[in-house]
Order: C-alpha cells, then structure tokens, then sequence
C-alpha cells in the first residue's frame, strides 16, 4: 500500500495508542475500495470515526493478531507458514468469543488495552515485539549436523550472530543454549553438515508494557504449527476460566503449569 505525503503526515499526528490500528484500518478502507494508494481524504474520514464518541468501542475487536512483515518477503524469515497460523488464531479467537467475555467482564467502555494480544515474529529479530504480547510466537529454524563432511570453511563460524557454532577437528557444534534458532549458519554452510533439524516456533507467554511491563516466558521446545494451535487454544480456555474484570492474560498467569 502506498501512502501520500500528505497521508502519512496526518497519521502520524493520530495519537500513538491508537495509531497503528488506524493505520491498518486505514489500509484495509482503501483496500475494501479496490485502491493501492492512501490520500489524505481517507486518513481524516477514519481518524474521525476512531475518535467519536463510542467510535473507538465499535472497532474494539477483543483481541489482535499481528504478524512481522516476514510473509511479504523478509529474507530473514524462518517461520514455515505464519500468515496461515495468523488466520487459523484469528478463527480461535472468534470461536473463543473473546469480545463477548469482554464485554462481560469489562465495566464501563471497552478500551483497545484490554484485548488480548498476539504477536508473531517470522524470525528471532523480533519486529513485531512478540516478547511484550500476550502470546509471543517467533519463527524457529534449528540446526542439526548431518552425516555430510565438513570442509572447515568456517562459514557457519563467521555468519552466526550469537557466536553459538564452533568448530572442532571434524566438524562444527551447537551451543543450544544459545542458539536462537535463526536458521542463518544452515543457509551458509555450501557442504549440507548443517542442516535444519527442527522448523517450527518458539512460544512466550504473559509478555505486557504498562505500569509494570514483563517480558513473555518462554514455552521450552520448538512447537509445530499445530502444538502452537493447541496450546492457544488452552490458553484461551485459561484466560476465561481465571481472568475476572478485564485482568490481562499475564496477571493470571499463576497457575502456567495447567497450560503447558
Ligand atoms: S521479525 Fe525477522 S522475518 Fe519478521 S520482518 Fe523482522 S527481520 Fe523480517
Ligand atoms: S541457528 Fe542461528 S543462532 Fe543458532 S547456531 Fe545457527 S546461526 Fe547461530
Ligand atoms: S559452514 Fe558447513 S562446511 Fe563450513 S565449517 Fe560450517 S559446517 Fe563445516
């Protein structure tokens, strides 16, 4: 989508809470209109709507998902297909009602700080910040080493940014504690000794900014498209189960050994 000078300057005066959803529903406007390109017109009829009385409660969905810009390209990506599990989330998360609990529990006005949040990150750079969401979900490429020779070029060496490969007489080793499965030492390597053992995501829960921000804990292990499914799943079932008045999914978060 491309947006006018005069599109962009406008959007960046909307105040910062709300401003990355208007910019997304923004897009999704022109989009819905069959155009590719932004104008002022179309930033102040949606500014407007956001910010009447009662506009910013009807565009309150319950929850958000929110993925990298991975899936368009990013060469960085590791994640196997994370615009489906942005869809397949999306559909348990409506199936959860999430909004209806909401409203139910929430007295007075919905406000956008009270949707449960989900972020996923094609890779371990992490744009989309999944560490402060209430369910972080990182696209994870594991190296193994493989039965093929190893040349000693030292490739894997150079191009790993946690310093994690070594290299030994006959090959190289993974320090997996701090491997971040980012999957760049198996693209380099020219001879096939390392290769990806494992594809899938790592999982953090309970991430939040606010008064009293916390990184997600992170789930051990490497979960499959559908574990991470489940596993969202169960921590929806969690979250109405215990959360009482609105209480974010990181404030109930005590009883974590239910859930993993
Ligand atoms: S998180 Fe990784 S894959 Fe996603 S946009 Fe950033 S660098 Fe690219
Ligand atoms: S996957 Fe990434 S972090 Fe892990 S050893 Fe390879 S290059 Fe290093
Ligand atoms: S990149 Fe491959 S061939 Fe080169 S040192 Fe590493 S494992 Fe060996």
């Amino acid at each position: 989508m491309i947006w006018d000078k005069e599109a962009e300057t406008a959007i960046r005066k909307v105040p910062f809470f709300v401003r990355k959803k208007v910019r997304k529903r923004v897009e999704n406007f022109v989009a819905d209109k069959g155009g590719n390109r932004v104008t002022l017109e179309d930033v102040r009829a949606l500014k407007k709507k956001f910010l009447s009385k009662g506009g910013m409660e009807s565009e309150i969905r319950g929850y958000d998902v929110s993925a990298c810009f991975g899936g368009r390209g990013c060469p960085n990506s590791v994640a196997p297909s994370s615009a489906q599990l942005v869809k397949d989330i999306d559909a348990l998360m409506e199936k959860a009602d999430i909004l209806g609990f909401l409203k139910l529990e929430v007295k007075g006005d919905l406000k956008f700080h009270h949707e449960l949040r989900v972020s996923i990150s094609d890779c371990p750079n992490a744009c989309s910040q999944p560490q402060i969401a209430d369910i972080g979900i990182i696209g994870a490429a594991l190296p193994g080493i493989t039965a093929e020779p190893c040349t000693l070029c030292r490739a894997c060496v150079e191009i790993c940014p946690e310093g994690a490969v070594s290299l030994n007489d006959e090959g190289p080793e993974i320090n997996t504690s701090t491997c971040l499965a980012c999957g760049k030492c198996m693209g380099a390597c020219p001879t096939g000794t390392l290769d990806t053992d494992k594809s899938g995501y790592r999982v953090l829960l309970g991430g939040r900014l606010g008064r009293h921000p916390r990184l997600g804990m992170e789930v051990p292990d490497i979960l499959s498209h559908q574990e991470v499914l489940d596993l969202v799943r169960r921590c929806l079932e969690f979250y109405k189960t215990h959360s009482r008045g609105g209480k974010r999914f990181s404030h109930v978060l005590e009883s974590l050994s239910q859930i993993i």
